[in-house]
């Protein structure tokens, strides 16, 4: 997923930078590496696809991960209503009729999210809670130990559960929440927020019949197929589970449909909606930019696991801001001017091609520890590196390649994406790989600290190292092989229905070495496990270009601070601050936090004046010639204090910067694979 928290920007968005949060959900059954599972069939049922070698160690995960009903068949298909009328009203309503029968049942809130590589589930959200059978109400109670278990006991005779819930939505705030997806004028339903299942079964082996009711005259996106629909009410063809909470629906009163590139196979679109009708409309600059998009992804991967994609675009300033990969569409919400918006254009450019590549890199091929059999099983976040580290990397590639950034631009974001990384120095007490084993914590870790914490870096620093391997590959091969070649081997066919095909570490190590032999094992160790202070610059160093800081704007950070209106002082004195002074971050060992500065202070006054980022900024680009000594005033929990930083460089802005008569690598990784049609 893409979900970030950018410690200038102050607020949650989608995976650009930073500190980040993302991603989708879905569940299939239980798989081993080698294994596919294919999502869809006619009626909804399983059909396992994969090689004799596999089927023992297949059939072994089965037997030990296989719940205590598990010999028992999957209940028939579930209905689900969704009654969406009052969503401007941010309330969701949903019935159940849940076959079932006499005895103890369990039902499930689905917890472990996919996207979301967390236990996150909206839980807190949900109310309402009625079950009942014949018209008589059932008593339930919550586990006491999961909070996302309720228990009932199913009278004689009952072989139908009625099950009511309502989900309540709420509004973006400081924290990230998945409940925030609605607004007086749209909202995406999120399938998850309003289901139950019961415990026994893989989530794949439990069909689903949905059906959502709009509001008035509101229109609807989703990659979920119709079987019908009756004025406002919609019903969809049976779902596995996995895939029903793979498929969100987006609605609104103001909806767009752009297809991209028409008339090509598979056929994908933008849906976009928005709070207000001016703002679905999209250029025809951006949509060729989009058509590019999709083009040098099937020139990347030479495969698609999809029947059709939807980008399922919401410009909205009433939702969590996010990136959600799935199988078949993306989740992607940005502020309502984002494409109108130069800076908002260049921070949120990577947003498509991120959640895009997620159909191939973390939706067919998984991390077997993300693979579980239903949404309660604990996630293990060890490949997160792979999963989202990768994605990142191939993002930022396919955003240059589909011209959504210029070759500066992208040089700038990962020069920014470097010189962040160089200054976590909590990377002497915490690995990359901790970060992605920590991910559920990290995730939800606030921006103040970063610096020393670390966030969930495994997003951006894996850019670097993802760099490394594929400026590795082309020195070894002479430049014949690349990790083009290695998108070819790893995500090939078989194309179409929506599979997951889970790997291990060992798996990719093996892939790697069919495109280049070398010890890919002990290369990606050595950056994955290290608490040296040194970044991981191997790949810049290596691509032809070399890290470098001077007082030239970098556009990307630029438009970071012109978007928050604070500063980012990271490269020079050691300091990230909102608008208001309040410190988001304050770097150990660097001038201001050697000068007694921290997180939450406030800074007030920069040399004697009342503070604006803009004075700070001057005070520092002016310290070259000043005194030695940048004096500022904060505000600490209510005691005003002094504090000199001893800066005298002026300022520092991270750059890429070519050496001479080397391979120019990264120029190479960023061009088109695809002709560019010149209007
Ligand atoms: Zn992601």
């Amino acid at each position: 997923m893409t979900l970030v928290c950018d410690p200038v920007r102050g607020r949650s968005f989608r995976a650009r930078p930073i500190v980040a949060t993302d991603e989708p959900a879905a569940t299939r059954s239980s798989l081993r590496a080698g294994g596919n599972v294919n999502y869809r069939s006619g009626s909804g049922l399983c059909l396992f696809v994969f090689s004799i070698f596999i089927i023992v160690a297949v059939a072994f995960s089965f037997v030990a991960a296989r719940p205590a009903r598990a010999q028992n068949p999957p209940p028939g298909p579930i209905k689900i209503s969704v009654d969406a009328t009052q969503a401007p009203q941010r309330i969701l309503h949903a019935k159940l009729e849940i076959p079932t029968r006499p005895g103890p049942l369990t039902l499930y809130y689905p917890k472990w999210m996919p996207a979301d590589h967390s236990p996150d589930g909206p839980i807190p959200n949900l109310a309402g809670l009625k079950f009942s059978a014949g018209g008589k109400e059932i008593a339930w109670h919550q586990d006491l130990v999961d909070m996302y278990a309720f228990n009932l006991d199913i009278p004689d005779g009952v072989t139908t559960l009625d099950a009511s819930l309502d989900f309540l939505i709420s509004a973006p705030g400081p924290t990230i929440d998945f409940s925030a997806s609605g607004s007086a004028k749209l909202f995406i339903l999120m399938w998850n927020q309003v289901v139950l299942y019961p415990k026994g079964w893989p989530a794949h082996d439990l069909t689903f019949h949905p059906a959502v009711t709009l509001p008035q005259g509101w229109k609807f996106n989703t990659s979920l197929p119709v079987a019908s629909q009756s004025g406002n009410s919609v019903t969809f063809l049976p779902v596995p589970l996995d895939l029903l909470i793979d498929s969100p629906v987006q609605s609104g009163q103001f909806v767009r449909v752009y297809p991209l590139n028409p008339g090509a196979k598979p056929s994908h679109e933008v849906d976009v909606v928005s709070d207000d009708a001016w703002a679905i409309d999209i250029s025809p600059e951006l949509i060729e930019h989009y058509n590019r998009l999709v083009a040098e992804a099937g020139a990347l991967y030479r495969s698609h696991h999809y029947r059709d994609y939807h980008f399922l675009l919401t410009l909205s300033d009433n939702v969590l801001p996010l990136g959600q990969e799935h199988h078949e569409s993306s989740d992607d919400r940005v502020a309502e001017n984002t494409l109108v918006d130069p800076n908002g254009r260049i921070l949120e450019a990577g947003l498509f091609p991120h959640e895009f590549s997620h159909s191939w890199n973390g939706q067919y091929r998984r991390p077997e520890g993300l693979a579980t059999a239903d949404f309660q099983q604990p996630m293990k976040g060890e490949l997160l590196w792979v999963y989202e580290g990768l994605t990142e990397y191939l993002g930022t590639v396919l955003t240059a390649r589909s011209g959504l950034l210029t070759p500066q631009q992208s040089r700038d974001y990962i020069a920014y994406t470097a010189s962040t990384m160089e200054h976590r120095v909590g990377r002497r007490w915490r690995s990359l790989q901790n970060t992605a084993n920590a991910a559920q914590i990290l995730y939800f870790s606030p921006p103040e600290w970063a610096s020393y914490r670390r966030s969930v870096d495994f997003y951006p620093e894996a850019v670097l190292i993802w760099l490394d391997v594929d400026t590795t590959i082309r020195k070894l091969t002479n430049d014949q092989r690349s990790m083009d070649d290695f998108c070819h081997a790893f995500y090939a066919p078989p194309d179409g229905e929506p599979i997951i095909k889970t790997y291990t570490f060992d798996d990719l190590v093996a892939t790697l070495n069919q495109v280049a032999p070398y010890d890919w094992r002990t290369f990606l160790r050595e950056r994955l496990d290290s608490t040296a202070a040194a970044a991981p610059l191997g790949g810049i160093n290596g691509s032809g270009w070399k890290l470098v800081y001077n007082d030239a704007s970098n556009e990307y950070l630029a438009a970071g601070e012109a978007e928050s209106g604070g500063g980012d002082f990271t490269a020079s004195i050691g300091l990230r601050v909102k608008g208001d002074g309040t410190v988001v971050d304050s770097i150990p060992g660097m001038p201001a936090f050697e000068s007694g500065v921290s997180p939450f202070l406030k800074i007030v006054g920069v040399n004697g004046r009342q503070f604006a980022v803009e004075d700070l900024r001057r005070a520092i680009a002016d310290s070259k010639s000043g005194t030695g000594t940048i004096e500022i005033l904060t505000m600490n929990t209510g005691t005003l204090e002094k504090h000199e930083i001893k800066y005298q460089a002026g300022s520092r802005f991270p750059h890429l910067q070519r050496v001479e008569a080397t391979a120019d690598y990264l120029g190479e990784i960023l061009k088109p694979l695809t002709p560019v049609s010149v209007h």
